[in-house]
């Protein structure tokens, strides 16, 4: 089983570095001239060959991460929720994700297995990981992004209930501060049936059926 994390967990790293105001000139730039700035507080050479299209790189590599900023899960499913009297648990497992902290902006990367009890609807298949990218795709911490793809599949299909658990990888754990290389987070999310007895046991099941969970 993965480690648990808690939500006020203190910088491993040490030292509560104070919070600097921005200086007003310093919002005037654009993203590409903060990266350059950036590059100069590194102690880099932003004119090098390697480094000179960097800023561009990276403004638009930060843009296709944080994407879902400009998604809804509203306009997604629109067209994708039909009738059905299936009454089953419908689960997706091994969704790949790939998110980033809000904390440290680094990667985090796993497995999300969402599951749902219909109540006469049901949603295309091919919805379900593309709704989790909607809140992956943003800044985040683990567990609300858990929250998010749960309530977001409460309000679409109004099921007997929604799990979510997801498995994450953090960079900001593995490459920095503790420098745990093999401790995932393990976050859940459980609505309505899931919390009971059977049909969490049923999913939690089915979830861990495959091997990446030990
Ligand atoms: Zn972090």
């Amino acid at each position: 089983m993965g480690k648990q994390k808690s939500s006020a967990q203190s910088d491993p790293a040490g030292g509560e570095s104070k919070v600097v105001p921005i200086p007003s000139a310093a919002r005037e730039l654009s993203m590409q001239q903060l990266v350059h700035r950036m590059l100069e507080f590194l102690g880099e050479d932003p004119e090098r060959e390697g480094l000179v299209r960097t800023p561009a790189r990276v403004e638009s590599s930060l843009r296709w991460l944080t994407r879902g900023y400009g998604e809804s899960v509203d306009e997604l499913v629109r067209g994708a929720v039909f009738e059905e009297e299936h009454e089953s648990m419908v689960l997706v497992r091994d969704i790949e994700i790939y998110s980033m902290c809000e904390h440290h902006m680094l990667p985090f990367f796993g497995k999300a297995h969402v599951a749902y009890l219909p109540h006469g609807k049901i949603i295309g298949l091919s919805k379900i990981p593309r709704i989790v990218d909607v809140y992956a795709r943003r800044l985040q911490v683990q567990e609300r992004l858990t929250d998010q793809v749960a309530d977001a599949l409460m309000r679409v299909l109004r099921p007997h209930g929604v799990g979510v658990v997801i498995e994450a990888y953090h960079l900001c754990m593995m490459m920095r501060g503790v420098e745990k290389q093999n401790s995932k987070t393990v976050t859940s999310a459980l609505r309505g049936n899931f919390l009971d007895g059977t049909t969490r046991d049923e999913f939690l099941r089915l979830a861990h059926g495959g091997n990446w969970l030990e």
